[in-house]
């Protein structure tokens, strides 16, 4: 099915026209990707549960309240359980977004998504959706049925901040516990508590309080329109191949070697402290790049990123700055689209911090 077909079909059947008074009521979409958010637990005092089982429709309708805020359409873009979210479905989440405010069809865009790897959608998306209208991820930590259950609270605020005029030209952002989080500076700290985000040595972008966003500051300077990647030009369903790989005490290059024998143009090593390695990963590393494979130093820790003053720098190195491993692994592969040099992909790397 075209995005055009699929995106009208998806709107025709879940269109819900709620009674506004007079003055504009804003248009907000919301996208299903799957998670916890639409999770059963077979008891709602347990802790185990399936994820990806309620409908976009079903929960729009735990959540009459967003009705109130905006007009609301759903699209089930697919129903998955987020660690197995993959580059191809990105592509086809940021063509539907591009095309839903290409062509005027809302004002503001809530995708639901398991929180295991919304913090990488939520980047991948602030790269190349190259418009200024708010694009706002939300998920639960919690099944829909559990005691105490996150999710419709997050959507709620989730459609808020999408409806709302302040988040227009703030990049993708992350809804969950009543905190606001910038797409680039987001990760998940948790695995089960419902605040389970935190920016690390940043802070959140802003709070939400009785359905009203306010924003302590702003994001960084390089995302969705500012961008110099665009859906629009990236062709194809995947992406150039880059691979991460952990350093620890005594770590063994042999993953380093695996990935480049499975043809990866790059590599992320999320290196122990200030980007440091193993010895036998140090001593594979100019091999490698001599070999035309790009590495990016990064590290494991959660705060301080990883600058040009590394101990034993080598020539051709990339440095993560506060992008994690997982971050700035999409950036070299979105990047790679278009440059290949280090002057220019350290350039971005630095750019869209
Ligand atoms: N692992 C599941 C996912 O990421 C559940 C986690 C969650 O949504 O909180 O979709």
């Amino acid at each position: 099915m075209t995005v055009k077909k699929f995106l009208l079909l998806s709107t025709l059947s879940l269109l819900f026209i709620p009674a506004f008074g007079n003055g504009y009521t804003p248009r907000v979409t919301i996208i299903a990707t799957g998670g916890t958010i639409a999770g059963i637990a077979p008891s709602s005092a347990g802790t185990f549960y399936d994820p990806a089982q309620l409908t976009v429709g079903a929960l729009m309708e735990q959540v009459p309240e967003i009705r109130s805020k905006a007009s609301i359409t759903g699209i089930q873009l697919c129903n998955i359980a987020s660690q197995h979210m993959t580059t191809e479905i990105w592509i086809r989440l940021a063509s539907v977004i591009d095309s839903l405010f290409s062509n005027d069809l809302c004002d503001g865009i809530v995708v639901t998504h398991g929180t295991d790897t919304m913090e990488e959608t939520a980047f991948f998306l602030n790269l190349v959706v190259p418009h200024d209208k708010p694009v706002v991820l939300t998920g639960s930590m919690r099944p829909s049925n559990a005691l105490g259950a996150d999710g419709p609270a997050n959507l709620y605020n989730a459609v808020c901040l999408a409806a709302s005029p302040a988040a227009r030209d703030k990049g993708v952002m992350a809804v969950m516990n009543d905190y606001i989080f910038a797409a680039a500076e987001f990760t998940k700290t948790h695995t089960v508590n419902p605040h389970a985000f935190e920016s690390p040595g940043r802070g959140p972008l802003g709070i939400i309080r009785g359905g009203i966003p306010v924003f302590f500051r702003d994001p960084g300077p390089m995302h969705t329109v500012h961008s110099e990647f665009s859906i629009k030009h990236l062709h194809g369903t995947d992406l150039p191949p880059v691979g991460i790989v952990l350093s620890y005490a005594g770590a063994s290059a042999v993953p380093v070697e695996a990935l480049i024998a499975s043809g990866v143009e790059g590599i992320v090593v999320a290196g122990v402290g200030h980007g440091n390695y193993s010895l036998e990963i140090e001593a594979a590393i100019p091999g490698i790049i001599a070999r035309g494979v790009l590495i990016v130093r990064a590290t494991r820790i959660l705060c301080g990123g990883v600058a040009s003053d590394v101990e034993s720098p080598f020539e051709g190195q990339l440095t993560s700055g506060l992008l994690s491993p997982q971050k700035v692994r999409i950036l070299l592969m979105v990047a790679l689209t278009r440059y290949r040099d280090p002057d220019n992909l350290q350039r971005i790397i630095d750019g869209y911090q």
